[in-house]
């Protein structure tokens, strides 16, 4: 096992191409999870540091230099970072465990899916298409344009840092746009640490800002009046600020947000394969994962030999230090939210929940005064407990038994959130008609927490607005624009617009003489 690094790290701004430390601003101490002391300290950005931001991605798009690159410029650059992720990728990580308190393996993975993202946004830059219409007779063509939108604010929340912030970074760049990154206070380290890299692969100076800090930090983003479009991954609750903020100029908005998703289980699924599944599933990243899966639906005739394998499998996973190889599951994010996730298990019998695995928080010997529960399965959950409906967003899993696949579609969607769902059966029938019925942005079959860049994520309902990766992720990060061409020698002939006469052939309007 490594220990933390020794000296708290400092964390600045980074605007310009440059790393800006000297500041007024006040310092955030951030505490390791997995051992409380302070490893770094983070500037809290101020709205002159948002001001100072914003003007340098302003600059630096109006110049026109990056949006109008030719793509394979653009490319060439975005594959360097890539690259240079992967070079840097022990450290990245490193990062990223030790401040999210995520179990190191995991962390490499995201590194490893970060570079990944950088690779695909940068064969988007090669391939940005509008249209043409040359429908409406001879002397009409209309193109529509796909243009960068402008000033990007990406505002990222801590549970997968290099990760999410790579989910957005090297799209909005792709499209041409220059942006200003807000990482969580929580875990600031390695956007600092890729917004670097990005000058050092060449990025034009202004291109790629980073204004470290908290929720103001991010409120004065979301308000610029300078800002073209934000795309804010966190919390519902705050989502619902950036809306309110974002009214002034009427930004454009991409929003992912909270998930509450069920794992449906049929009786004539593979049962040792998706009680691995959702074992996975709910512990992955320490249950901090929006597309977690905390709510288990399983068929009652074959409940209790399920919920016994699930309950052997949970008792079986290590949890450690985020930095220790072994570890399955590490320590939560930070004090306040250990209190959180615990107080479901605390009130779980006021609804009639039973605990019946974990459920205990980890203190002394190894876990010292880090920030550790034990995984958790709460049986006999009912759709209206707290458990059931709220965001938990840690390693704790509720059971509710179902008898119908309707009564399963019901309970699945009766939540606020529409991030995913998994249904596990070896019936395809059984399983598409689950699919369409799932009022969630991703469904999983016969497998859980997956997927690839190219096919784009989101939520329905209060899980979010717009997608994120793919051509619809990469999409948000333009607007459109309709160019109307007339040709021909007909000086002083305007033709009724068409579309206003429903395309029928329409009378001409001549000047008069
Ligand atoms: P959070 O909402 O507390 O914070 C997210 C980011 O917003 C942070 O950078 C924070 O500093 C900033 N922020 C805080 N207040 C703000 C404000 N008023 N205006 C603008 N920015 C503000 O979320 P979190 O605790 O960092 O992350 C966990 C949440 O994120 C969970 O709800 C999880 O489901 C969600 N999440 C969603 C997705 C997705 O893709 N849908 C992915 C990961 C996490």
């Amino acid at each position: 096992m490594t220990n933390t690094l020794t000296e708290p790290r400092l964390i600045g701004h980074f605007i310009q191409g440059s790393t800006v430390q000297e500041t007024q601003d006040e310092l955030l101490d951030r505490r390791a999870p997995g051992t409380d002391e302070v490893v770094s300290r983070v500037l809290r950005g101020s709205g002159h540091d948002v001001d100072q931001a914003v003007q340098a991605a302003r600059t630096a798009f109006d110049t026109g230099t990056w949006q109008h690159a030719p793509g394979m410029e653009r490319y060439k650059l975005l594959n360097r970072v890539a690259d240079l992720i992967d070079q840097n990728a022990a450290r990245l990580a490193q990062l990223d465990a030790e401040e999210s308190g995520k179990p190191i393996v995991l962390a490499e993975g995201d590194i490893a899916g970060a570079a990944g993202l950088w690779r695909y946004a940068a064969s988007l830059a090669l391939n940005i298409q509008g249209k043409s219409f040359t429908s409406n007779g001879p002397d009409f063509t209309g193109l529509v344009l796909r243009e960068p939108i402008g000033v990007t604010g990406l505002i990222i929340p801590w549970n997968f840092p290099a990760l999410i912030l790579s989910q957005k970074l090297p799209f909005a760049l792709a499209a041409g746009c220059t942006a200003v990154v807000k990482p969580s206070e929580f875990t600031s380290s390695s956007a600092l640490e890729i917004a670097r890299l990005t000058a050092e692969a060449g990025f034009p100076e202004g291109v790629v800002n980073v204004v470290v800090g908290d929720g103001p930090t991010g409120g004065a983003i979301s308000e610029h009046r300078d800002v073209d479009l934000v795309s804010f991954t966190g919390s519902t609750a705050t989502g619902r600020k950036v809306v309110a903020a974002s009214a002034g100029n009427m930004k454009k908005l991409s929003l992912e947000l909270g998930g509450k998703a069920a794992n449906i289980v049929f009786n004539d699924a593979d049962l040792e394969d998706a009680a691995a599944g959702v074992v996975f599933g709910v512990n992955f990243n320490n249950g901090e994962c929006c597309v977690s899966q905390p709510r288990l639906l399983v068929q009652e005739d074959v409940a209790d030999q399920f919920i016994a394998e699930v309950a052997k499998r949970t008792a079986q996973l290590k949890v450690g230090q985020p930095l220790d190889r072994a570890s399955d599951v590490g320590a939560l994010i930070h004090a306040g939210h250990l209190d959180h996730v615990s107080s479901f298990v605390e009130g779980a019998s006021q609804h009639g929940g039973e605990v019946i695995v974990g459920g205990e928080r980890l203190t002394g010997g190894e876990y010292g005064n880090g920030q550790f529960i034990a995984p958790t399965i709460i049986a006999n959950v009912t759709a209206q407990a707290p458990a059931f409906q709220d965001e938990i967003f840690g390693p704790v899993l509720t059971v509710t038994k179902f008898k119908t696949q309707a009564e399963a579609i019901a309970l699945a969607n009766s939540v606020e959130y529409g991030l995913a769902n998994s249904v596990w059966s070896k019936n395809t029938d059984t399983l598409l008609e689950t699919a369409k019925a799932l009022q969630s942005g991703t469904v999983y079959a016969n497998t859980t927490i997956d997927g690839i860049p190219q096919m784009p994520f989101g939520g329905y309902k209060a899980s979010g607005v717009g997608r994120e990766m793919g051509e619809a992720g990469f999409e948000e990060f333009t607007e459109l624009k309709s160019v109307n061409i007339r040709t021909g020698k007909r000086a002083g002939t305007f033709p009724i617009p068409a579309s206003l006469a429903g395309g029928a052939s329409v009378p001409q309007m001549t000047p008069r003489d």
